[in-house]
């Protein structure tokens, strides 16, 4: 594929303010790429080289890429930094520069994803000394043969500034369209899907006739759209037990809808995590649960383990290869008895001698790149293992969690650093409510409950674990993960950090967009709001982003990216923000919402979701009306 056909459908992606628009584009172009490039044209869409866990970084400095527009257009790195500094998008100030470019180049070829990606991985790779040189000559090659709008993204790629905001779940949405006529031929999926429809079967000629041309067209449309949902669970399905969506779009492009059944969960690759609900007593996780397992809930990283043979990886719950962070960690796991294993568990640092777990803020400073050998001396961490997913080559995900872990406890076996969460099991909301009393007492978080029954269910929430939190007295039962998708500038004392407030939203997952919950101006401390606004000033955006739903415009539109953690006093019903809003139907916002801190360990599709936000609402309204 020609580099130019992929840096025009970003164009258009940039220019829309509709998801569905943008999934059409986004559609349109898969359908263009062939099976050999259709891996990198989907990392390529989201700024990468390769999926988030294989940890591959373009990052170029703007200093080199400024060089580099330098020597492809002829003009001096002066001229070019000047216009960056007017413009603040050195994407913007490349397309300008080679629209006015001094000299033509001799050897230009029209660029191709292929020439593009592999100059992009050189220079993701190259290391050492004359490394800078050379990434800076990459990068020119590349600008030589490029045109004023390839110049836009060839620029903004290696400076990680890309920000088209396509999800993962806009890409997906776009392959259950690519696939539906593939799907409108297999039979057996044709009656699934019509037998959950409703009305007459398709089957029925006599009473099909009867029906006007009108209805026909409509029931057609119906089952079409039931046919997309369908093959997009399927995709998902996938996805949420191999987080690769190059690889996962490979192979339908070669095999179908029917490749899929051969992708598998394997030691290496991450799995999208189970979530918990949340309920707000122990009587309505009984009522809920039944006998069930209940376990402390700690504060420190969740962490996924893999090991294939002597390889071990860990990923973090956003995906990311966080291996080299966790050195007793990787040495311990050498240790359980099991020579291929994806286990999970919560790491945090423990003071063994008293028995005294640590402060989130201790167990923070383990994500780091430098000193983690010295880190890892001062303050090791434990690691608090829940739920066994694989072992030995056996998917155990559909095995009933008590089994899982009753495996896990065995492969454990004696170890220091890996050891079992602490749980007991019950049928009595008043022992669960005095094992909870006893877990907040020890400095944690609260407790999860677990249905002893259920298999493990990636990337949702579907009951098999139910948290209860500590909970303040006139506030929310949990907190709440908001996506920061806007800021106010601020006055008064606050003019001086360049923040006074933020928008914030959670995520819509059947929309995949975000939808505005609350604005939020307290919590926030003078250090707090320096950092905040240093960040988000990296990722403005001139225009509302397209996945975004708000009604109140904020100073400052900001891409979707960061996700806070806010305590509330209640959600209300509300006029202004989007979350929950539907023809007729208010929506629904936070009472007097502060934030608490940063949470990097979640990507912005991580966030609490609009669903949940409704449940919660529902819940308070039911407990309130109850005292
Ligand atoms: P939350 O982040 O508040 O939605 O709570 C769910 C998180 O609690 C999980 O993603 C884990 O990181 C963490 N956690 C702590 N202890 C446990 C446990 N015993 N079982 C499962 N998750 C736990």
């Amino acid at each position: 594929m020609k580099f130019k056909v992929l840096a025009e459908s970003f164009d258009r992606v940039e220019k829309v303010s509709k998801r569905l628009e943008m999934t059409d584009f986004l559609a349109e172009l898969f359908e263009k790429s062939n099976a050999d490039e259709i891996a990198r044209v989907i990392y390529l869409c989201q700024g990468q080289l390769a999926p988030p866990y294989k940890d591959v970084e373009i990052g170029m400095g703007e200093n080199y890429a400024e060089e580099a527009i330098a020597k492809a257009a002829g003009y001096t790195k002066a001229e070019v930094e000047k216009e960056f500094k007017k413009r603040g998008d050195l994407g913007l100030v490349a397309e300008e520069f080679l629209k006015k470019k001094k000299q033509q180049s001799l050897f230009s070829a029209e660029l191709t994803v292929e020439k593009v990606f592999k100059n992009l991985m050189k220079i993701a790779t190259t290391e050492g000394s004359g490394s800078q040189q050379l990434k800076i000559k990459l990068l020119a090659e590349l600008l030589n043969s490029a045109s004023p709008v390839e110049a836009r993204y060839l620029i903004r790629i290696p400076l990680g500034s890309l920000r088209l905001g396509i999800g993962d779940p806009t890409i997906m949405d776009a392959f259950a369209i690519n696939l539906l006529a593939e799907a409108q031929k297999d039979k057996e999926l044709v009656k699934t899907v019509e037998k959950k429809l409703k009305g007459k079967k398709s089957g029925e000629k006599n009473a099909e006739k009867k029906l006007n041309e009108k209805r026909k067209k409509k029931r057609t449309e119906e089952l079409d759209k039931k046919l997309r949902l369908a093959v997009r669970e399927k995709i998902e399905d996938k996805y949420n037990v191999h987080s690769d969506l190059g690889d996962l779009a490979e192979t339908l492009k070669r095999n179908g809808i029917k490749g899929l059944e051969k992708i598998k969960i394997e030691p290496g690759i991450p799995l999208r995590p189970t979530l918990a609900e949340r309920l707000p007593t122990a009587e309505e996780i009984i009522k809920k649960l039944g006998k069930c397992a209940v376990e402390a809930k700690y504060d420190g990283f969740r962490l996924a383990i893999h090991k294939n043979e002597t390889k071990v990886t860990i990923f973090s719950r956003r995906q990311e290869d966080v291996t080299e962070m966790f050195p007793e960690i990787v040495k311990a796991v050498k240790d359980i008895k099991a020579n291929e294993a994806i286990f999970e568990g919560e790491a945090l640092a423990f003071n063994e001698e008293t028995q005294e777990y640590c402060p989130f803020q201790i167990t923070i400073q383990r994500k780091r790149k430098y000193d983690i050998d010295k880190m890892a001396k001062e303050f090791p961490l434990t690691l608090f293992s829940f739920d066994l997913l694989y072992a030995n080559g056996k998917n155990l995900m559909g095995l009933p969690f008590k089994k899982r872990r009753e495996r896990l406890g065995k492969i454990i076996g004696k170890n220091k650093t890996i050891i079992l969460t602490d749980a007991i099991v019950t049928d009595s909301a008043k022992e669960l409510e005095e094992y909870f009393d006893k877990s907040v007492g020890k400095g944690l978080e609260g407790i999860i409950a677990k249905d002893l029954n259920a298999k493990y269910i990636a990337g949702a929430r579907k009951f098999s674990w139910i948290k209860l939190k500590r909970s303040y007295k006139g506030e929310l039962g949990d907190t709440i993960d908001t996506v920061i998708v806007g800021f106010f500038k601020g006055k008064g004392k606050r003019t001086q950090f360049g923040l006074g407030g933020l928008l914030t939203a959670v995520y819509d997952k059947k929309s995949d967009s975000f939808k505005s919950i609350a604005k939020i101006g307290t919590g926030m401390s003078e250090e707090m709001l320096e950092n905040l606004c240093k960040i988000l000033s990296k990722i403005k955006s001139e225009k509302k982003p397209a996945r975004v739903e708000s009604e109140i415009k904020p100073d400052i539109w900001v891409e979707p990216k960061y996700v806070i953690e806010v305590n509330a006093d209640e959600i209300t019903k509300s006029p202004i923000h989007t979350a929950g809003k539907a023809k007729g139907k208010e929506g629904l916002a936070l009472r007097f919402p502060r934030m608490i801190k940063l949470r990097q360990d979640k990507k912005p599709e991580q966030a609490t979701t609009v669903k949940e936000i409704e449940q919660m609402f529902k819940k308070q309204r039911h407990v309130s009306t109850g005292a």
